[in-house]
């Protein structure tokens, strides 16, 4: 028995199973989600626990970066540069 219904993940655009995707809590769009570790899966959002109402919450990556095209496969390391730069007293009239 096939499932008759098909899931396209909002994020690669691939097809996705049911047990390998899950769905987008402020999108409320299918993403792939891989559940397990050890089983070599995809990877289009993430889940994590909300202690508010103890609950499992699930966001894809189009929601949590809404940049990540412009920026992808870019290592967050200008940061530091910006980091450095904010530990400094704001500018006022030292001089
Ligand atoms: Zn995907
Ligand atoms: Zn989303």
């Amino acid at each position: 028995m096939t499932s008759s219904a098909e899931i396209t993940c909002a994020v690669c655009g691939q097809p996705a199973e049911e047990s390998t995707s899950a769905l987008c809590g402020e999108c409320d769009r299918p993403f792939h989600l891989n559940p397990r570790n050890d089983v070599d899966g995809r990877d289009c959002g993430e889940v994590w626990v909300d202690e508010q109402f103890l609950s499992l919450r699930f966001a894809c990556f189009t929601c949590l970066r809404p940049d990540a095209d412009a920026r992808s496969g870019r290592p967050s390391g200008r940061g530091e540069a910006t980091a450095s730069e904010s530990s400094e007293p704001p500018v006022g009239k030292q001089h």
